[in-house]
């Protein structure tokens, strides 16, 4: 027979995580799943500076904390996408992954975001080749190399900034004629002495042998192509949510964000939602650990009622 939980928790970003915490210390079972880094996102960042009381922190030390603290107060962390959730007859949930099932009384989809792919000819084949979309994970491999960087916004310029204290040369690649980023991000960019800025262009193809050699860049007013010969190449041009697998479980607006009440909950009993996969203003920590203990907290009443014990 399947193992069942009280709740099963799907990403283990910031969200999963503190809802995981939160359903532990309120004496339920809970299983989180992460398909890919414990953490989510901001493992991809190399220091916190707007985390209340927790300014410098790396984002790698705060996802190993937090992974740490959700463990400690019972909820079992797998490495393991989830690929579908089914409604059973008599209310409660199959999780299923690619290898295995399990069964839960309510589900928590803290599933985020991920990087937006540009879908020209040859980004598919440089994946993990000399194409990243993480600067913090890979910058490292480019050491004293020349990188360009594609994007206008915090993550783009953020990218960029951290890649010029690594790298010979960065290029930032935007549409535009000026960037979505804050201003202060901006003005640090622009104080870096080996940063080019390569203002509107897009990019409309990468090419290379085995590995990247150059991007193509088409200008926004003439049309005209160039071609940037780079050693790594970055792509920030944005996000898209992960909650494509769960259509269905919760309303979804037309951007793919889950669309829920105050208390995370959404149109089935059961369902909860917390962190960048709703649709919400402001998409940061503070908003993401926000949601997912308010998640769990209904969540677990939700619990307590399935099983007749009114939350107190
Ligand atoms: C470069 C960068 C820097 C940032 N810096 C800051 C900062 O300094 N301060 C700040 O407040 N915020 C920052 N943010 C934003 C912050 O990281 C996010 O708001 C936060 O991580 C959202 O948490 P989340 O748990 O909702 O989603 P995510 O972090 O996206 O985590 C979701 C997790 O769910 C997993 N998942 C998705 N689908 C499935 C599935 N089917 N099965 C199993 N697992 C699944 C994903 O792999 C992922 O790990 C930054 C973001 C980026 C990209």
């Amino acid at each position: 027979m399947n193992k069942k939980y009280d709740v099963v928790i799907v990403g283990g970003g910031p969200a999963g995580l503190t809802a995981g915490i939160y359903v532990g210390r309120a004496g339920k079972t809970a299983a989180l799943f992460e398909k890919e880094m414990i953490g989510g996102q901001i493992t991809y960042t190399d220091e916190i500076d707007n985390f209340p009381a927790a300014p410098g922190m790396g984002g790698a030390e705060y996802a190993m904390k937090l992974q740490q603290q959700a463990a400690d107060c019972g909820t079992e962390i797998f490495m393991d996408g989830v690929t579908e959730i089914l409604p059973k007859e008599d209310g409660s949930y199959e999780v299923r992954t690619a290898d295995e099932s399990v069964e839960c009384t309510a589900v928590i989809l803290a599933t985020g975001l991920q990087r937006r792919k540009m879908n020209v000819p040859g980004e598919e084949d440089f994946i993990g080749r000399g194409l990243s979309f993480c600067a913090v994970c890979d910058g490292a491999f480019f050491r004293n190399r020349e990188v360009a960087v594609y994007g206008g916004g915090n993550t783009a310029v953020e990218d960029a900034i951290y890649l010029s204290g690594i790298c010979r040369k960065v290029t930032i690649i935007h549409r535009r004629d000026r960037f979505r980023a804050e201003d202060r991000l901006v003005r640090e960019l622009e104080s870096k002495d080996n940063v080019v800025f390569a203002m509107e262009k897009t990019v409309s193809s990468v090419q290379g042998e085995k590995i990247i050699q150059s991007v193509t860049l088409r200008d926004g007013k003439t049309g005209e192509e160039t071609e940037l010969p780079v050693d790594g190449f970055f792509v920030a041009i944005g996000q898209v949510p992960n909650g494509e697998p769960f259509r269905g479980l919760v309303e979804m607006d037309d951007a793919g964000y889950y669309q829920i009440d105050e208390n995370c909950g959404g149109k089935r009993d059961g369902v909860f939602v917390a962190g960048d996969g709703r649709s919400k203003s402001v998409r940061q920590l503070t908003t993401a650990v926000g949601d997912g203990a308010v998640a769990a907290t209904h969540a677990c009443r939700y619990v307590d009622r399935v099983n007749g014990n009114e939350y107190i």
